[in-house]
């Protein structure tokens, strides 16, 4: 595996006592002398870092394949790749991406169940022999396209309390899967084992202990057939920041106990899981400028409210970017973002009912319907954070507005603690020689925490 140097990944480092609010406030007082107030990012890479410490406590048992979909960005790739992580997969690019790190082929599943038949071949051409599937189908096209595959077979899980739902779309029953191993086993195929996916934002753990519980039922169908299953892939969904109603804590406390009673060490069997947002949501904080704004006066329309929340006016905010960039999260991810505000109010300032609109000319590009901010002027700026996760890697140029610049941050113990993990592996650090260094907030009080509320729907 190959050793990267800062220059490699392009970030800077931070100074001590420094953080990443520091870094977006250093930026935007050097833009505002400038006409030039393009949204931008900063990347806390040692954020990724905290992460791969916190899952290594959490999930002692389980590797993490990192989902390569969630955020391509180089950079990110690449800590992931000195932390020793595998990759997840789903297209020819994406494993270029993650070969071209060095990273040897059996730390990359081809986690996509449904391929084209060039990428199959791409993938045997290249060493990558363990995939997914779910159909008859796939594993004809695999039995002639593949000399070598490590086949894990993908069940579906029920994910009706997740918010994005993708057994629609992907996974066999539990009654398929017996004839998709029979078949195999005719074709002269390896199956190696079981994943599936809970669906993202996933609301109830129990999911995860369910979806143990029937991978042990196929691992045991596999065993009558004549397979010595050795992979269990428990898929992504682990929530990328503590505001999610779900802590990853609390589904790890009931993920450990499933996998010791369904698949006790002593099984042999090796669990992997693909968590995408869990990684990278919380290291990226977006800076957007407020370009254009409308207020918005209230028809005098006699009724006799008496409310607090009364407000004579509504204000627009236009914002340098929207759904069809950053934001996209919004449609596909269904994210809900607020704004933090840049410039703490004073203790009296007036607010009023907002709403933010992203820069394009399409109705659609609305980034909050409703939410409580002081009159603004153009020019000034928001932030948004926890925007990492299918954010970047989905966003398009629509209408012409260019994606925000990205800026990595790092400090310098959370890169000492990278190479020495580097150099030794996780088991030989564990939690002395890092997690101390690195505090998880800046020192000192950041002048920026304010964040917007929702305010009262009846508003508006
Ligand atoms: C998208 C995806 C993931 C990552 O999901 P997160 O919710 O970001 O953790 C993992 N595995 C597969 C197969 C996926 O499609």
């Amino acid at each position: 595996m190959t050793t990267f140097t800062p220059a490699d990944f392009d970030f800077t480092f931070l100074e001590e006592g420094f953080c990443a609010r520091d870094i977006v406030e250093q930026k935007i007082n050097e833009l505002s002398l400038s006409d030039d107030k393009d949204a931008f990012y900063v990347a806390d890479l040692g954020d990724v870092l905290k992460k791969h410490l916190r899952w290594a406590r959490a999930l002692p048992r389980v590797t993490p394949f990192y989902a390569v979909k969630c955020n391509d960005s180089r950079a990110v790739v690449m800590t992931l790749a000195s932390l020793g992580a595998g990759f997840d997969c789903a297209s020819k690019t994406e494993i270029q991406i993650v070969q071209s790190l060095g990273v040897d082929p059996s730390r990359i599943i081809y986690a996509n169940p449904c391929k084209q038949v060039s990428q199959i071949k791409y993938a045997s051409a290249h060493g990558v022999q363990m995939m997914t599937f779910d159909s008859e189908v796939e594993l004809m096209k695999v039995a002639r396209s593949h000399d070598n595959a490590k086949l894990v077979l993908r069940i579906a899980t029920d994910d009706s309390k997740a918010v994005c739902r993708l057994s629609v779309k992907f996974g066999a029953t539990l009654k398929s899967s017996r004839l998709l191993l029979e078949r195999a086993k005719e074709l002269g195929l390896d199956v190696i084992g079981v994943s599936f996916h809970v669906g993202s934002g996933c609301t109830d753990p129990e999911t995860y202990s369910q979806a143990i519980s029937d991978a042990r039922c196929v691992f045991d169908m596999g065993a009558e057939l004549g397979y010595n299953m050795t992979l269990l892939d428990i898929g992504g969904g682990f929530p990328g920041s503590d505001d999610s109603k779900l802590k990853f804590e609390e589904i790890t406390a009931v993920i450990n106990p499933a996998l010791d009673k369904y698949f006790p060490v002593d099984s042999g069997v090796r669990v992997i899981a693909e968590p995408g947002r869990y990684y990278v949501a919380s290291a990226y904080t977006l800076a957007v400028n407020i370009i254009a704004k409308k207020v918005i006066m209230k028809e005098q329309s006699g009724s006799d409210e008496e409310d607090d929340w009364t407000s004579d006016r509504t204000l627009m905010y236009y914002v340098n970017d929207g759904v069809y960039g950053s934001f996209n999260c919004i449609l596909y991810d269904h994210a809900h973002v607020m704004p933090v505000l840049h410039k703490k109010p004073k203790p009296d300032e007036r607010m009023y009912p907002c709403s933010i609109w992203g820069p394009t000319c399409d109705g659609l590009d609305r980034i909050v319907e409703q939410c409580t901010l002081p009159d603004m002027q153009v020019g000034e700026w928001l932030l948004f954070e926890n925007m990492g996760a299918y954010t970047v890697a989905a966003s398009s140029t629509f209408n012409g507005f260019q994606k925000p610049d990205i800026h990595y941050i790092m400090s310098r113990a959370a890169w000492q603690c990278m190479q020495q993990i580097h150099a030794q592996g996780m088991p030989a650090l564990a939690e002395e020689q890092c997690p101390g260094n690195m505090p998880s907030h800046c020192g000192r009080e950041s002048s920026l925490e304010l964040p917007a509320k929702p305010c009262a729907p009846r508003v508006l």
